[in-house]
């Protein structure tokens, strides 16, 4: 199996209705990027740079941080990196930080509402990514936004501080995108404004499915109890690509589901085009998309929806088993 994912690297991810998939990998690790050349990842749909802090005994300096992110860039060799802004809160917590003690620290001051609250590191990351980019299109997305003025806010901090490169002389991307990942429910029904001022959006599964079925994804006894396939999701999902859609806002999908072939399907038959996972799951969902037409998955997927059935992975699975090779 390795060996003909191997030999599938260079090739898309067609389908057989010739819909062209593009596959991203989610990073965060210098170790992490050899594979950007060894999986045939088209970029990376998920930088998380909480990563750099964590392992860390102290807050990183600017300097340090523009010279990893500028390593990261260089190894995506022009492909787009989307870095995602620390996701940092009293669940991740850094140990130079003073830790809050939160009931529902999933639910808390954490990500973009620490980002806001105290925009210090923010900004100081942002300066970062500008130098790390030295002129190159630079990608940054914000964790968790979860209303329309919080994007914009955040949104006002890059542009800010644009503007301040340039003033001290330095030179600023040529081409900046600044995008929203879609973690909460409430981002879903924004404002039409949110849908056009975002240059695009990332769908983070993992926690748009914890928030969606009221499930904790760090409890073991509920975190598989709710299918991803389950019906009620994916309808939710159905009306954020419509929106997106009808917005004309790019989107994509970077929650771990996306690297699970099934998932990846059905994720694709709904109408995403652009989809984030690991690495090693790049080769099983290419060769698997390769061979299947997303009309029939479609299909598949109205009727478990017209059965009544919770979820479409017993029907999906039993198609893949019968309908392709
Ligand atoms: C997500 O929530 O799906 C996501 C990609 O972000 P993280 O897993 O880092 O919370
Ligand atoms: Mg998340």
């Amino acid at each position: 199996a390795q060996a003909r994912y191997a030999s599938l690297r260079d090739l898309p991810a067609t389908t057989k209705c010739g819909t062209t998939i593009g596959l991203h990998m989610n990073a965060g690790l210098m170790a992490d990027l050899p594979s950007l050349a060894g999986s045939g990842a088209d970029g990376v749909g998920l930088f998380r740079t909480e990563l750099q802090f964590l392992v860390r005994n102290k807050m990183p300096r600017r300097a340090e941080l523009a010279g990893l992110y500028a390593r990261v860039m260089d190894a995506a060799q022009g492909r787009r990196v989307a870095f995602r802004t620390l996701d940092i809160g009293s669940d991740k917590v850094l140990p130079y930080m003073k830790p809050n003690d939160e009931p529902n620290p999933a639910m808390g001051w954490r990500a973009i509402r620490v980002g806001l609250d105290k925009p210090g590191v923010l900004r100081m990351q942002i300066q970062a990514l500008l130098r790390a980019s030295d002129g190159r299109p630079l990608t940054v997305m914000f964790p968790f936004i979860s209303e329309f003025s919080e994007f914009q806010q955040a949104r006002a901090h890059v542009l800010r501080e644009v503007h301040r490169e340039r003033s001290l002389g330095h030179v600023v991307p040529d081409q900046l995108e600044i995008g929203a990942m879609l973690e909460t429910p409430s981002l879903a029904f924004a404002p039409q404004a949110f849908f056009e001022l975002t240059d695009f959006i990332s769908i983070g599964g993992n926690d748009l499915k914890q928030f969606f079925f009221a499930a904790d994804r760090e409890n073991e006894r509920v975190r598989r109890r709710y299918d991803m396939l389950n019906l009620s999701f994916l309808g939710f999902l159905e009306q954020i690509i419509a929106r997106c859609a009808s917005y004309g806002t790019p989107l994509s999908f970077c929650g771990e589901d996306a690297g699970r072939p099934v998932e990846a399907l059905a994720l694709a038959a709904l109408g995403l085009k652009t989809l984030s996972m690991r690495p090693a799951s790049i080769g099983p969902v290419k060769s698997l998309l390769r061979r299947i037409d997303l009309a029939q998955v479609r299909a598949v997927i109205e009727q478990a929806r017209a059965d009544g059935d919770d979820s479409a992975r017993p029907a999906l699975m039993e198609f893949l088993s019968t309908r392709i090779d």
